[in-house]
């Protein structure tokens, strides 16, 4: 038995109470997107269209994202001499994520040394332990320059169909803005988050006021600017904003200090770690430099959150913490003691353990009694996305700034000048709604285009009981594309690029080999892919997508992860197991499950 003084059976109650409060019947169907009434909502207020003629050629290879997953193949694409690499993205420029969020105080939650890709490859020295949005769109920029990614691309254009054909062996893309080109090869990196959505409050649509969604920031009407310019023109106004996961976190301390008040909508608390930000001393960043350095670190940070009890600890934040934690209480066990159950009840104990410090954290920071408490969140850690910040607890004794508590209850009315919670009226000039992203729904349906691979097969018919993936990369049917996404492959959501990053240097070393080889296609046999899935659905799955969790997006609103779902799990034994299998298998040259033809 590992020891802990705190009280598990009654903080056991207390999450499973809270958590109660929070289930409902509607789960992903309370939100709804930005579109119909809500079209303009999601315009792009950043960058105006550029009006162009529709494009009808061919590229080697294209590929549907300019977030981090298509700068990073289009890099590796370029570095392994395929030249002709055709971005297509939604938004006026590269960067995915990092192109619409543009709220105040954007910045990454993972360090920045393992979080922003290529820096070894661009020489880029990040400013700060973890840097601010507008350094890592531009890092999205600088990639797109050094490795010649703009003169290809396509920006504001989605893709709307895409479509193999078999006897030309190439894929037909047909846009938005008319055009219709092939490509040998096709990538998709649509990333996890970027169908933004609203809370489908009654009454929504009726509110007069200014209304946006933090990924479409209005600094016309806010003042300031993505840089941190400060929001001059809220000085006298009365803002609210929507949701408290880690958006809200981030951009409430600036609102706290801009607005003439703001009212902050309450439905779960988030948990709000030590950020400790720094900035990066350059001597240390050139000492720490060397050749292969970023990968070193991105091992570390792995081996930090496995079992292997690595000596260093190179990024030291809040996850390899909680790592931390748990290792030294299993370590502290003999030997003979160290069993999965033990290392879960360690897991449980440092979990308790860390939980209670944040919580006591809200008592030391927020100066009203009432809030402190109000802010403390019931759950385990990982029930939620954890956040980390220095000034949002804070942000609560600012004097204009209310904490409006519902109780796990949310809004519950919109009207045209204000909001209803808890049964009163607020009225405001300014409604934020940091309410999210789409998460539970199907990948067609979040990408916006069905592919449709060999003899017609749609990839939503193909999914259609779960995806089904080599390597959480390559679909059999659909021969030379490649998805770029977690699940079943490394599944690491503490570092979400350096999924990409491994992906990309497997896509650029089958491309190759392809290539060299002048194979016309490449696709994974039916018994590889079969035996992928059923290795992925040996595993238990994780933590975050338990029921006993406070609904959110990790555990499918409180539903679970239903057998479809499960499908989304990465490698049973963990990231480190997936990056070490995926290097040996492209080290070894043999391509194994792959038939090029
Ligand atoms: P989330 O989905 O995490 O948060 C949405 C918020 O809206 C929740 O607090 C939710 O409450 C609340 N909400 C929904 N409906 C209502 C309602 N009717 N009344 C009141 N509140 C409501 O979205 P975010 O944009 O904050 O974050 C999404 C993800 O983006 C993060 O989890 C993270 O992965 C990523 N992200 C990463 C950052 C980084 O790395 N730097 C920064 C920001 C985001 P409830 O919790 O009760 O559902």
């Amino acid at each position: 038995m590992t020891q802990t003084t705190l009280d598990k059976d009654a903080l056991k109650q207390k999450y499973a109470e809270e958590r109660d409060k929070r289930l409902r019947a509607d789960g992903n169907e309370q939100y709804v997107r930005l579109e119909g009434t809500f079209d303009d909502l999601a315009a792009d207020p950043y960058t105006p269209r550029q009006e162009r003629d529709p494009v009808t050629d061919h590229v080697t290879f294209a590929f549907i994202g300019g977030g981090f997953a298509g700068l990073v193949v289009g890099a590796r694409l370029k570095q392994a001499g395929i030249d002709s690499v055709r971005i297509i993205e939604k938004g006026g420029d590269f960067g995915g994520t990092w192109y619409w969020n543009r709220y105040p105080g954007a910045q990454c939650d993972t360090a920045s040394m393992i979080y922003l890709p290529l820096l070894e490859e661009t020489g880029h020295m990040p400013t700060e332990k973890y840097v601010h949005a507008p350094e890592i769109r531009d890092h999205c920029g600088r990639i797109g320059t050094q490795f010649d990614l703009y003169d290809q691309a396509l920006f504001h254009t989605e893709v709307t169909a895409l479509e193999w054909q078999e006897d030309k062996a190439h894929w037909l893309i047909k846009t938005s803005r008319g055009d219709a080109f092939t490509a040998k090869y096709v990538g998709m990196g649509t990333g996890p988050l970027h169908v933004a959505k609203l809370p489908g409050i009654a009454g929504i649509e009726r509110f007069k006021g200014k209304a946006f969604h933090t990924s479409r920031w209005d600094y016309e009407y806010t003042g300031g600017s993505p840089d941190g310019a400060p929001m001059d023109k809220l000085g006298d106004k009365r803002v609210a904003i929507i949701g408290t996961g880690a958006t809200a976190v981030q951009c409430v301390p600036h609102l706290a200090k801009a607005a003439k008040e703001l009212l902050v909508f309450q439905r779960t608390p988030s948990s709000i770690d030590v950020r400790d930000n720094s900035p990066i001393d350059p001597d240390w960043f050139e000492s720490i430099a060397t050749p292969g350095w970023q990968q070193r670190w991105y091992d570390n940070f792995v081996d930090n959150q496995s079992q292997g009890f690595p000596e260093e600890d190179y990024v030291m934040d809040g996850w390899t913490e909680l790592s931390r934690r748990i290792r030294e209480k299993v370590q502290a066990l003999p030997p003979t003691k160290w069993t999965p159950e033990t290392v879960l009840e360690a897991f449980e104990d440092a979990d308790f353990e860390k939980m209670s410090e944040i919580r006591a954290r809200c008592d030391s920071v927020v100066e009203d009694k009432d809030t402190a408490e109000n802010l403390k969140a019931w759950y385990r850690q990982l029930c939620k996305r954890p956040c980390f910040h220095d000034q949002y607890l804070q942000a609560f004794n600012e004097p204009g700034t209310r904490l409006i508590h519902t109780d796990g209850k949310g809004v519950e009315e919109i009207m045209e000048t204000g909001l209803v919670a808890n049964g009163q009226d607020y009225e405001v000039d300014c409604i934020v709604y940091a309410s999210g992203f789409e998460v539970g729904s199907d990948y067609t349906a979040r990408a916006g285009f069905d592919p449709i691979g060999k003899s017609g097969l749609a990839l939503s018919d193909a999914w259609a009981d779960g995806m089904r993936t080599l390597h959480g990369l390559n679909v059999n049917g659909f021969p030379n594309a490649f998805i770029v996404q977690p699940s079943q492959a490394a599944n690491l959501i503490s570092n979400v690029p350096h999924n990409i990053v491994d992906h990309a240097n497997t896509i650029a070393s089958i491309v190759s080999h392809a290539e060299a080889q002048g194979h016309a296609s490449v696709e994974p046999t039916l018994e590889a892919q079969d035996a992928w899935v059923s290795l992925v659905l040996s595993g238990q799955g994780m933590m975050i997508g338990s029921t006993e969790c406070t609904p959110g997006y990790y555990n499918n609103e409180g539903a679970g992860l239903s057998e479809k779902n499960r499908h989304g799990l990465g490698h049973p034994a963990g990231a480190k197991a997936y990056f070490a299998h995926i290097a040996n298998w492209r080290e070894s040259g043999e391509f194994k499950g792959l038939t090029f033809s």
